[in-house]
């Protein structure tokens, strides 16, 4: 797996064509259990990225994944926005100067990602939110990459992982975010941002392997 930046700037097209595809699904997640916006967050969200990179070179990953995270930053009012930005940005921040990346690259990418949603959100595992993914994606995907296993593998573990950890977010009970205020009652629902989460890095991996 080695990824350039024209490809990377592919994914983050398709991704927000995805998450377009999936917009009511993931504001009825949020709905249930938090104020129905995830899905158009989200949508607003990837349409401000692929606006802000229709022009770049390509030439930078670090760049990239910079551009993108400020636009999530400055384009989405729901807390998704501020959290996935500073993920992206975070993760640029490990890439910087990079014109391809690989499987270890991408381990060092979603390590640092999840460090900064942690660290803006104040969130951990089983608060119930887009943590749960991430934390069981960025496991497997080290698990397997120690075992030496195929970066297709690797990525594959990932994805299975995060839609495990979405589904665990069902029987959690809610410690941040709007959901948080229902409290038990929250239980039963699965969270929108953990959702969002699993479906972008399935779409990675559909986009590379599919
Ligand atoms: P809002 O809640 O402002 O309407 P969204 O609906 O777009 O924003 O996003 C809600 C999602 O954001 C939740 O499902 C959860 O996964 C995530 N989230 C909310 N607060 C936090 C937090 N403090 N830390 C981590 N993730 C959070
Ligand atoms: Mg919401
Ligand atoms: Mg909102």
């Amino acid at each position: 797996m080695v990824v350039n930046g024209k490809k990377l700037i592919e994914i983050l097209d398709r991704i927000a064509d995805v998450i377009e595809e999936n917009k009511l699904m993931l504001t009825e997640l949020d709905a249930a259990i938090g104020d129905g916006d995830h899905g158009i967050n989200m949508s607003r969200g990837f349409h401000a990225v692929r606006e802000k990179l229709k022009d770049d070179d390509g030439s930078d990953i670090g760049i990239i994944l910079k551009k993108a995270g400020m636009a999530l930053v400055s384009n989405v009012g729901g807390a998704a926005g501020p959290l996935y930005g500073t993920a992206f940005l975070k993760a640029g921040a490990v890439v910087e100067g990079k014109q391809t990346v690989d499987v270890a690259d991408l381990e060092n990418m979603l390590k640092s990602a999840l460090e900064g949603i942690k660290m803006r959100g104040h969130a951990e595992p089983k608060d119930k939110t887009m943590v749960d993914a991430a934390e069981e994606a960025l496991n497997a995907l080290n698990s397997s990459n120690a075992a030496g296993e195929s970066p297709q593998q690797a990525i594959k573990a990932a994805v299975d992982a995060a839609y495990l950890g979405l589904e665990n977010t069902k029987d959690m009970i809610a410690r941040k975010g709007r959901a948080s205020y229902l409290a038990e009652r929250s239980i039963g629902h699965k969270d929108a941002g953990a959702a969002s989460f699993a479906l972008i890095l399935k779409t990675i991996f559909d986009e590379l392997y599919g």
